[in-house]
């Protein structure tokens, strides 16, 4: 027996499920080209959250593919990409784009990631010392033969997904990316869903 649920993350903002080990977690890009922005956050132990860099490590690639196991900090597994329908880029180098990096454009009070992943944990009662960086789906970054970073339109299709599994009772956190000035999001922002398929009692 499962239960599941859906979430919608409205274009420029962030939410935090929480989600029971064993769970399935689907996000959805529901009209195409919309990065998110993912955390996940070890709910018994809220110091210990996904990190890309020991991810990158523990795993020896730049990105992850189906069958990847995340980490946090100190190694442990945390999440497994199980499914990815999408053209399967997903960056983990880039932070979450933030105020000064819109101020630098002369964007001013404009929605970001670390701002909506803050106000999403604050909903959740968390509080973190840090905002740890995170897994950018869907986000087309790809380094050039010569190391150079540009980040394209996403590549994801309205109704393409990608799915993890939970491998501990998590806080799921995901921002849909704020870009509009910048061919991330093809110059608009839109809705993603988060899908839980929780294992039942
Ligand atoms: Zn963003």
């Amino acid at each position: 027996m499962t239960s599941s649920s859906e979430t919608v993350v409205a274009p420029q903002s962030g939410r935090a499920v929480p989600v029971p080990r064993g769970s399935l977690v689907q996000v959805v890009d529901l009209e195409g080209h919309q990065v998110g922005d993912m955390w996940a956050i070890d709910r018994a132990d809220p110091s210990r959250w996904l990190s890309t860099a020991h991810t990158r490590d523990r795993t020896e690639r730049l990105f992850p593919k189906t069958g990847t196991a995340f980490t946090d900090q100190v190694g442990a597994p945390i999440l497994r990409l199980v499914a990815d329908t999408s053209p399967g880029m997903h960056d983990m180098l880039y932070p979450p784009c933030n105020s000064p990096l819109y101020e630098s454009a002369g964007l001013f009070d404009h929605p970001n990631c670390h701002d909506n992943f803050l106000t999403a944990v604050s909903e959740a009662g968390l509080t973190l010392p840090v905002v740890p960086d995170p897994v950018n789906l869907f986000q087309n970054s790809n380094p050039g033969p010569d190391g150079s970073l540009d980040v394209g339109v996403a590549a994801s299709e309205a109704g393409d997904s990608i799915t993890f599994e939970a491998l501990r009772d998590l806080w799921f956190v995901l921002t849909s990316c704020s870009v509009d000035n910048w061919p991330t999001n093809d110059h608009r922002c839109t809705p993603l869903a988060i899908r839980v398929t929780a294992p039942g009692a």
